[in-house]
């Protein structure tokens, strides 16, 4: 019997979770497997929050799983394992250390002797194309510059596993452009002292552009949901149709609705008060639907489409989308962005007349507006601290994320002027009782 390449990382059935700001345990991941093979590079991608990072952190033996088992060729992972290293989103340069110091740093914990760690360091600034910046400080360098250093420190170990968190999303267009197409440039031509990538990113495009195969994870609690493989040769053409098939293909996958798990109040509808609102401001939200009713649009666009002339990525226009679905002003569906029937009114209508739609809307849509709004006309006073609901937000979600979606309340609820807020003191009140 011929025997398969030996997994270098096998993940089966691993769960993880995370006390929540009310102190019940949010499970963040929920039986996720995964294989990962000599060869290839493999990509994660989902909606922020749905775990990614997690899993890398699993991965890279940072975090421990609550449940399931995470194993590096065949050795269940305790701490860091060898032969797997990370690049961080932010880079993560020690400022007073010099460009060549960074790099060799990451030999000096493998105790490697210092003749040949410098040897080592100069190849891989070399090969990432820092020739001549050794002697610089990161603070010299731009945002695609310290990414390199980042990459470098990586390679310098000639790790067997490559992990990276969204490693090109802290820099400007172009710049991150010409880091893939370097990478991918080098990984071709076998010159990475590398044997696999797992790159987690929330830019469909990107895992497009560089994996073999792509793992979409579902939110809430984050689960690989579906497997996309990636056959076309390297190099790559955005344009190609069979590429923009498969763009389009998971765009779709990744408006598939999820089941909503948190309870609604009783008599609102909606998906009740536990649901995370996204910080998305009203501006926005109204010049999208602005866009949306304009040709060339005429109320229906492919997502792809949209966010490609908005110069918004995935993640961006699926939050925006969402929160326009969830205000019944738009419907997602396959892909596609649709506007309702108020949704088209809403863009014809004037500033003052929309903000009452919106306020509707709010009230009738977003459970956590209706029960603020209730609490304020309750109240002699018709005031109310924000840790009222904040409190309640945390029996759901995470503190982050009860924040946020405080902020998009208080955002959403002045523009539609259905109750003022106070920053100073955290206290709602209503404007004209
Ligand atoms: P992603 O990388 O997909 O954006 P993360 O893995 O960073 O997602 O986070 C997923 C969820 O887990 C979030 O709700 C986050 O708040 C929560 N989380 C992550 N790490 C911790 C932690 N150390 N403590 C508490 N909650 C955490
Ligand atoms: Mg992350």
């Amino acid at each position: 019997m011929l025997d398969q390449p030996s997994a270098l990382i096998d993940i089966r059935g691993v769960c993880r979770s995370f006390p929540k700001g009310s102190g019940e345990q949010l499970l963040v991941l929920e039986k996720v497997d995964l294989t990962i093979r000599s060869g290839e590079i493999v990509g994660l991608l989902g909606r922020s929050g749905s775990g990614k990072s997690t899993l890398l952190r699993i991965i890279a033996g940072l975090v421990t799983p609550s449940s399931g088992s995470a194993t590096c060729r065949g050795e269940t992972i305790v701490g860091p394992p060898n032969g797997v290293a990370m690049v961080f989103q932010s880079f993560a340069l020690f400022p007073w250390l010099t460009v060549l110091q960074n790099v060799e740093l990451g030999l000096e914990a493998l105790g490697v002797e210092s003749a040949e760690r410098r040897k080592r360091a100069l190849v891989a600034i070399d090969l990432i194309g820092l020739d001549g910046f050794e002697s610089a400080f990161p603070k010299e360098l731009s945002g695609g510059m310290r990414q390199r250093v980042g990459f470098a420190r990586a390679l310098v170990v000639h790790p067997d596993l490559l992990l990276m968190d969204e490693p090109f999303s802290a820099l400007d267009v172009l710049t991150a452009e010409t880091l893939r197409t370097d990478l991918i440039d080098l990984w071709i031509e076998g010159r990475l002292p590398i044997e696999s990538v797992l790159m987690v990113t929330h830019n469909i495009e990107e895992a497009v552009l560089m994996c073999d195969r792509v793992l979409v994870f579902s939110s809430n609690p984050g689960r690989v949901a579906t497997e996309i493989k990636v056959e076309l040769p390297h190099p790559r053409n955005r344009l190609d149709t069979y590429f923009r098939q498969l763009v389009d293909n998971i765009y779709a996958r990744m408006t598939q609705r999820a089941e909503p798990r948190a309870p609604t109040i009783e008599g609102i509808p909606g998906t009740g008060i536990g649901m995370t609102l996204h910080h998305v401001s009203s501006n926005v939200l109204s010049g999208l639907i602005e866009t949306l009713a304009a040709p060339p649009y005429r109320g229906h666009a492919d997502l792809p489409v949209l966010a490609s002339q908005l110069q918004f990525e995935a993640d961006e226009i699926l939050h925006l989308g969402e929160s326009l679905q969830l205000l019944r002003f738009a419907q997602l569906s396959e892909g596609d962005l649709m506007l309702t029937e108020a949704g088209t009114r809403f863009a014809h209508l004037e500033t003052d007349a929309r903000k009452k739609l919106f306020a509707e809307h709010l009230i009738t849509y977003v459970p956590v507006m209706g029960l603020i709004r209730r609490v304020l006309d309750e109240r002699p006073s018709h005031t109310a601290p924000a840790a009222r609901f904040r409190n309640e937000l945390e029996d759901y979600m995470s503190e982050d994320y009860a924040d946020e979606t405080l902020k998009t309340v208080v955002s959403w609820g002045r523009y539609a002027e259905l109750f003022a807020y106070d920053e100073q003191s955290e206290m709602f009140s209503l404007e004209n009782p």
